[in-house]
């Protein structure tokens, strides 16, 4: 992984963002704001699912009034996104927002630009430049003849000049388009030109898994070159999925700390003594209902279950009609087929408490034996899929030496 692009930090409310702060996971609530209950229970959730910072449409004069309502019980840093009338920027801004998002495309008066940058200056409160292909200045889009990574970057700095003509420089930037390889070019392109945070994400990516697959290429390549300090996938999905995604990504990256469940499966062959797909689909529920934190494997056969998954916090391999549970690969207990998911979910809340050392010292002393006995009974039957013993004796052969 490049090491991370050094950027100018600024805080969104108790978020740093920038800098060395913890790449940071957004979401957007798709409730009408001045629905401030409906408003408030989504932004509770999008911060169960892993959302740092929520962003909130304000829209109208309601909306404005919906987030004066709400505000001071919200959860986590609030951003008002703002779309042609600069008004409503000031109003989130006395409503007591923490962050505002400005769209270069549809606030083009320069003096407008330059109003809300004073009144967020005296506030503390850090503005995004939110650039969006769909959403370009038309005489950007005439210049460049179409949304190309070169016009994002020109309406993305166009914008920051306005700011730093008031000293305004708690600025975020992102150049979202819907084409990955655009985003991606717009994004390498900006991270050359600006000293500024850069807010990642691909627009209107679409429904899962389309939306999801598009957003992974496009948000992990930039951040495995070091670039990109916050993040948002953009589904058209609940935005619980949004929060989720982004956070287990950041996870999966190494970029956060784990704090939700990493589960890992086999993809299930032949060999298989169980439904793997219906196994680990309980095992996940399960497991995610208890909010445990560590790497959970379920694989289909205790032939090489243990073994591929030795990485693993915890697992359970499946066969002859019983699960064998190991942790960190060591076979520590044994149980009926039946019991494979209350056994993991067990195991793994004492695992957690406990520690792995306390509860490979708490292993049942004849589970490896059992595992074993159970391992060569299926290779008996099943035959050795790697053909190892017919392999061997192959290259035997040919490396004898001939007569
Ligand atoms: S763990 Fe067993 S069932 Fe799963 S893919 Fe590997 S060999 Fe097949």
């Amino acid at each position: 992984m490049t090491p991370r692009r050094k950027s100018r930090q600024l805080r969104v409310g108790s978020v740093a963002v920038g800098g060395d702060a913890p790449i940071s996971v957004q979401s957007m609530c798709t409730t009408k704001t001045a629905d401030v209950d409906g408003t408030l229970a989504q932004v509770y959730a999008l911060k169960g699912a892993g959302a740092d910072i929520v962003r909130i449409t304000c829209n109208d004069v309601e909306a404005a009034q919906g987030l004066a309502e709400m505000m001071p019980r919200m959860p986590v840093p609030i951003i008002a996104d703002i779309h042609f009338q600069y008004r409503l920027a000031l109003a989130a801004l006395e409503a007591g927002v923490q962050g505002l998002r400005l769209n270069p495309g549809n606030i083009r008066d320069p003096e407008h630009i330059k109003t809300v940058a004073r009144e967020a200056k005296d506030r503390g409160v850090p503005i995004r430049v939110g650039v969006n292909a769909g959403s370009l200045d038309k005489d950007l889009l005439k210049k460049h003849g179409s949304a190309v990574p070169e016009a994002l970057v020109e309406s993305a700095e166009k914008e920051i000049r306005y700011l730093e003509e008031v000293d305004f420089f708690d600025i975020k930037i992102s150049v979202k388009h819907s084409s990955v390889p655009a985003m991606v070019d717009a994004y390498r392109l900006l991270a050359e030109r600006v000293p500024y945070p850069l807010h990642l994400g691909v627009t209107e990516a679409g429904p899962p898994p389309g939306g999801l697959i598009k957003s992974v290429a496009g948000i992990s390549t930039l951040l495995l070159e070091g670039i990109g300090d916050t993040i948002r996938f953009s589904l058209t999905a609940d935005p619980i999925e949004e929060a989720k995604a982004g956070r287990q990504l950041l996870e999966y990256l190494g970029l956060r700390e784990r704090k939700g469940l990493d589960l890992i499966a086999c993809p299930s062959c032949g060999r298989a003594e169980v439904d793997v797909i219906r196994v680990a689909n309980e095992a996940q529920k399960a497991l995610e209902a208890e909010s445990i934190p560590i790497q959970v494997a379920v694989m289909g056969c205790v032939v090489n279950g243990p073994g591929e998954a030795r990485e693993a916090d915890l697992g359970i391999a499946a066969g002859r009609g019983r699960g064998h549970l190991f942790v960190k690969g060591k076979v520590v207990r044994v149980v009926p087929e039946a019991q494979m998911v209350e056994a993991l979910v067990e195991e793994a809340k004492r695992l957690v408490e406990e520690g792995i050392d306390a509860r490979l010292a708490a292993a049942d002393q004849d589970a490896e034996a059992i595992a074993q006995a159970a391992r060569e009974e299926l290779l008996e039957i099943q035959g050795d899929a790697n053909r190892v013993e017919i392999k061997r004796r192959a290259v035997a052969e040919v490396a004898a030496p001939s007569e």
